[in-house]
């Protein structure tokens, strides 16, 4: 096992992670991303079975749908925007003037049509929403994104930049939390074949403000959120997947109705892939030739 602390160093050390000068923005190794892939293929294997359809998004998404989820109530200080500049001739050379003087040549940019995502599912409910009422039995559907939350750290764990491979049920009050329970079932067992220690917790989103602390509590009160911790770096823990039910939260703000006309219940469940990686490589090794057997054949068979 990889000693602790500097687990950032080693990655960089041995070019697995190659850093960009911006924290929690990195190229990722051949290497690193033989283990990232391991790992996707692993949780789209073993979530495949009742999956009606699968997305794959871009790390941006339609900004009035991040705006329509709520996520700027909760969430502002994670939020990234995409902006572009807009103007003439006249304009361009003003944006030359301040790239040269070091000035702020940002000053003038307008924040488009597009905003960073910030988890893989948020893109999906609006898509959902447009198609009309749920059908009998409701939906299930596997989703993977690139994310964005800003966050810099210099912990390997934390990035700005990230990916994320989602199941999102929509159904029943019911078919949201047998999902949820059975996949929290699962990651006990996906954590055990990979021979990585994990502890399950109820959790909370970190949400803002003073506010937020309020909306944190209550959300641990009702046990909303768990999530699976592996040792990662630093002292505490790591969240590496989480299993979110929001009742009726995202339905009812874009209208997902079950087959009955009733307001759908949502789950999801998010594997943090760079995480779960590093997670292997913090127990295994960075010498994945050397990892145990039953871990290989897991993940390569
Ligand atoms: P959540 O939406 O629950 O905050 O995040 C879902 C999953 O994305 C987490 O369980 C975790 O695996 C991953 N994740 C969240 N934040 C980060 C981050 O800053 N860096 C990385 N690499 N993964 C993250
Ligand atoms: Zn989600």
């Amino acid at each position: 096992m990889l000693e602790r602390p500097d687990l950032m160093s080693q990655l960089v050390d041995n070019k697995m992670l190659i850093p960009t000068g911006v924290k929690g923005i990195y190229g990722f190794s051949g290497e690193f991303e033989n283990v990232v892939a391991a790992v996707e293929r692993l949780a789209r294997a073993i979530g495949k079975q009742g999956t009606t359809e699968t997305i794959s998004f871009p790390p941006a998404m339609n900004r009035a749908q991040l705006e329509d989820s709520g996520y700027l109530h909760g969430f502002p200080h994670l939020v990234g925007t995409v902006h572009h500049f807009c103007g003439d001739d006249q304009d361009h050379l003003l944006l030359l003037d301040s790239v040269e003087e070091g000035a702020d040549w940002t000053k003038d940019l307008r924040a488009g049509d597009l905003a960073l995502t910030p988890a893989a599912c948020y893109p999906v409910y609006g898509i959902v929403a447009r198609r009309g009422r749920l059908p009998e039995g409701g939906v299930n559907i596997l989703l993977s994104s690139y994310c964005f939350r800003r966050e810099p750290s210099d912990d390997p764990g934390r990035l700005q930049m990230f990916r994320m491979l989602e199941y999102v049920r929509m159904g029943t009050p019911e078919e949201a939390l047998s999902f949820r329970s059975l996949w929290i079932d699962r990651a006990r067992e996906i954590a055990e074949m990979l021979l990585l220690p994990a502890t399950m917790e109820v959790a909370a989103d970190p949400f803002f403000g003073r506010p937020g602390k309020i909306m944190a509590s209550s959300q641990r009160e009702q046990a909303l959120k768990f999530e699976l911790l592996l040792r990662v770096s630093g002292e505490q823990p790591t969240a590496c997947m989480s299993f979110n039910y929001h009742q009726a939260h995202f339905a009812e703000r874009w209208g997902i109705a079950c087959s009955d006309g009733s307001p759908a219940h949502t789950a999801c469940v998010g594997f943090g892939l760079e995480r779960m990686a590093l997670a292997l490589l913090r127990e295994h090794g960075f010498d994945v030739a050397e990892w145990p057997g039953t871990v290989r054949a897991l993940l390569w068979s």
